[in-house]
């Protein structure tokens, strides 16, 4: 990758003058203002990245249900409630915030492995549009929770149609020997155990095959595979109802160029309309790719240290922020937020923040022109950052900004002290 590769979040994210803005903010500003790290999201990426599925699925019975996870800030759940979107949710927790943020409960599907009791009588009392169900003792459970407690469930089963993603393994999830959904050839047995559990009513077919997909292939051998099942099922006598495809696509992290959603789903549609699928309501979940590239997180270099080996740029933002190169040893452009001149010599430097573990650097052999003192900006940060940040170090939350034109708002301000030991006692 070049320097003079495109910015990933472009051109929501753009330098005027040498200095680097959001849409029309500079984050220089909001650093000052707000101190640092800091994340900031820009309004109108997120609804352009949006408007590409909404193009993509036009005149279509599809529902695009934002996966929480990815970013559950409340500020980011409610612009996308208004902009139509349904919610993809993991968790009790995530239903309580989508449900704050506005959404409606029908058009929220729950995902997850794992979901407790507690978790399923919650989403049934809110009246969530479909549970995804990922095991067949979990269809057992739940047909016990919903009569239990007066309700009928409606699932789709999440099959595994065992096709590589050929992402990064952590994030590819619709291989076999994965924790995730039903092997494909038990599909057609746990359906017919789904309907006719009292509990249960059958209302569609999931799948989500990974993360971070950059190639159109995977989607679409994933697709002949779930129609292949869906045309078995439904010949054994249970109607199906819709398809839920899951979400997955990339984002530009190190100038990747992963298919465009509207030019996906014109493909994708047009495999369902050859197979006669057409007329099918469709669910969609994505999550990275309507955020990933909305977000930055500004951060303020501490120190430099220079080694025999490696120099070091210690950064006040660390793994707990921004816990993706740890995790995944996942890759973040880091830029300047003010371009250097034409005179500045770069050096080489890990960029790590002050976290005492190894694993907490956010970019490795970056040349970078810096002085203490000077801000970064670590860019596709909108997704998986601050929804995984952890106070790890005692380190409070950084702040989040939400930036729609001039205008910029703190949608969720810096924790304090107080947050941080908030409800223990000595
Ligand atoms: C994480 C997840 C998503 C969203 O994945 P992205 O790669 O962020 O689009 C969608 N569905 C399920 C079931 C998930 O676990």
């Amino acid at each position: 990758m070049t320097l003079t590769a495109p910015l990933p979040g472009a051109p929501f994210f753009h330098y005027h003058d040498g200095a680097l803005k959001v849409e029309d903010v500079p984050l220089s500003a909001l650093a000052q203002a707000h101190g640092t790290p800091l994340f900031v999201y820009s309004q109108a990426a997120i609804l352009h990245a949006l408007a590409a599925y909404q193009r993509g699925l036009a005149g279509r019975n599809a529902l695009i249900c934002y996966a929480v996870k990815a970013n559950s800030s409340l500020a980011i759940l409610k612009l996308l409630a208004q902009a139509g979107c349904g919610f993809d949710i993991v968790s009790g927790g995530e239903l309580a915030r989508a449900l704050a943020a506005g959404a409606d409960a029908a058009k929220i599907v729950f995902s997850g492995i794992g979901k407790t009791r507690a978790e399923m009588l919650a989403a049934l009392q809110a009246g969530v549009g479909c549970f995804n169900v990922e095991s067949e003792a979990e269809l057992e459970t739940l047909s016990q929770v919903a009569s239990a407690s007066g309700h009928v469930a409606p699932v789709s089963i999440r099959v595994n149609p065992n096709v590589d993603a050929k992402t990064h393994p952590y994030i590819s999830t619709g291989l076999k020997g994965n924790k995730f959904g039903i092997a494909h050839e038990r599909a057609l047995a746990a359906y017919q155990r789904a309907a006719a559990l009292p509990g249960l009513r059958v209302a569609g077919i999931d799948c989500h095959i990974g993360s971070q997909i950059t190639e159109e292939a995977p989607y679409l051998d994933a697709l002949e595979r779930i129609l292949d099942l869906v045309q078995a099922i439904e010949a054994a006598g249970v109607a199906i109802g819709h398809i839920d495809f899951g979400g997955g696509l990339g984002i530009d992290y190190a100038g990747d160029t992963p298919p465009a959603a509207d030019a996906l789903w014109a493909r994708l549609l047009a495999r369902l309309d050859a197979r006669g699928f057409g007329q099918r309501p469709l669910i969609i979940e994505p999550g990275r790719s309507l955020v990933g590239n909305a977000g930055a997180c500004v951060t303020e270099v501490l120190y430099l240290k220079p080694g025999e080996q490696k120099n070091f740029c210690i950064v006040d933002a660390a793994m707990n922020d921004l816990p993706r190169p740890a995790l995944y040893e996942a890759f973040h452009r880091i830029v300047p937020l003010r371009q250097p001149g034409a005179a500045a010599t770069p050096a080489t430097y890990d960029v790590v923040g002050p976290v005492c573990e190894s694993g907490d650097w956010l970019g490795r052999d970056r040349a970078l022109a810096v002085q203490p003192g000077d801000h970064l900006a670590v860019l596709s940060a909108g997704a998986y950052c601050m929804s995984m940040a952890s106070q790890y170090n005692s380190r409070p939350r950084a702040a989040e900004v939400l930036v729609s034109g001039a205008q910029a708002r703190v949608i969720r301000p810096r924790e304090t002290l107080h947050d941080l030991m908030r409800g223990e006692s000595a």
